[in-house]
């Protein structure tokens, strides 16, 4: 999901302060009639917002998907697995084959590196392949009535209003997520209404075009232009700190050249000076046990479109991957018997060669690939235990060629 600017973070607190109401579907119409007059005196035309309202009932899954988000954490390393898997980076360099000229002609347009765009569109739906298919309108008008997010739906809800009213889209093809994101790189409508781009130029500024992503691309290319963007230059280095380091330097606060960096000891991880891209910052997004980094300019960009520093890593990582770029080199500190993403793609590959289907190895030990670790466990008459550690590919490699 976009960046949500200051003002709204705030009115979304406020909405958030207050209790939910019980939510029938008799109260949500009452809501929908009462919302008509709000949406009229801000320009939306009777029509429109009749037509858009066709049909749309209070969304039960939107409410409950809400309730259930919390910001659930999971350790960097997890998360980076993900976001920059094996098959993510193979589908993103299908994507640059397929939409290559488009993505070179947005480059040259918006000056944005298209590895960053095909980045962003393969971490916010996989390259187009789920974005997602809640009606937008159905979505906010949900959200608003619900209550936890009264501000932030009314808000996006008369945008998208807006949005159905220019003709970019008709209400029954205005898809997207429960939270208001839309089209293949998920922006919410007040994003939409500030950065989309009719880049093929037929009037229309369609991010949802299955076959055609180039209005979408060029959208998120702007988003990015505007953000600050500075063309072939990296959202960060692998360094290495010297013995010596003073820790409180490793803070995104704390901004220092290349050259003030390389004087206090800071190589890069071959060993070189700090290269020029400008001031930048130590990051050590797992501790001093893990990785080090210094971040420049563009981390802090790609936190403009999704304000977390495990997402600007995920998107420059992968970015990096599609490039060819590989692992870091300094492993994450992911604890006694954890496994590397070259061994959770092994049991995945020796779990399918054993028989049991856990589809194309990702690197992802989600809840296909547990089942079958637990019905391998129990076939060798073990107690099941929901584990892929280095214990279970020990045991999987001995039992398994
Ligand atoms: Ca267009």
């Amino acid at each position: 999901m976009k960046l949500l600017s200051a003002a709204l973070i705030l009115a979304l607190s406020f909405g958030g302060m207050q209790t939910a109401h019980a939510q029938t579907e008799a109260g949500f119409q009452a809501w929908v009639k009462q919302f008509r007059s709000t949406a009229l005196k801000n320009g939306v035309s009777a029509r429109v917002y009749d037509r858009a309202f066709r049909g749309v009932k209070l969304n039960e899954r939107v409410v409950r998907l809400d309730r259930k988000q919390a910001e659930f954490s999971r350790e960097i390393w997890d998360y980076l697995d993900t976001a920059t898997s094996p098959k993510r980076v193979k589908n993103g360099r299908a994507a640059l084959k397929k939409h290559g000229n488009v993505l070179r002609q947005i480059e040259r347009k918006y000056g944005v590196d298209k590895e960053v765009v095909l980045a962003v569109w393969g971490m916010e739906t996989g390259y187009g392949a789920n974005m997602g298919n809640i009606n937008i309108v159905e979505a906010l008008a949900t959200l608003a009535y619900d209550g936890r997010r009264e501000k932030f739906g009314r808000q996006q809800l008369l945008q998208a209003l807006k949005i159905i009213q220019n003709g970019d889209i008709t209400p029954n093809r205005m898809n997207g997520s429960w939270a208001g994101a839309m089209g293949h790189t998920q922006f919410i409508p007040t994003s939409y209404e500030a950065f989309a781009q009719d880049f093929d130029g037929d009037g229309k500024r369609n991010v949802w075009d299955e076959n055609d992503p180039s209005d979408a691309l060029a959208s998120t290319a702007n988003y990015f232009k505007r953000s600050g963007w500075v063309q072939n230059q990296p959202w960060g280095i692998e360094v290495k700190l010297p013995k010596d380091f003073y820790h409180g330097n490793a803070s995104l606060k704390v901004k220092a050249t290349p050259a003030r960096w390389t004087e206090l000891g800071v190589r890069t991880i071959n060993g070189n000076k700090i290269p020029n891209h400008g001031k930048g910052s130590v990051f050590l997004p797992a501790g001093s046990d893990g990785p080090a980094f210094i971040v420049f300019k563009n981390f802090g960009v790609i936190k403009r479109y999704n304000n977390a520093n495990s997402y600007a890593m995920g998107v420059g990582h992968l970015a990096g991957k599609i490039k060819g770029q590989g692992e870091f080199v300094k492993e994450w500190p992911r604890g006694p018997g954890a496994l590397k993403l070259a061994e959770k793609l092994a049991v995945q590959e020796l779990l399918n060669s054993a028989g049991y289907d856990v589809g194309e190895p990702d690197g992802i030990i989600g809840p296909k690939t547990l089942d079958a670790v637990n019905a391998i466990q129990a076939s060798w008459g073990q107690q099941p235990n929901s584990k892929a550690d280095q214990v279970f590919l020990k045991e999987l490699r001995k039992r398994v060629r």
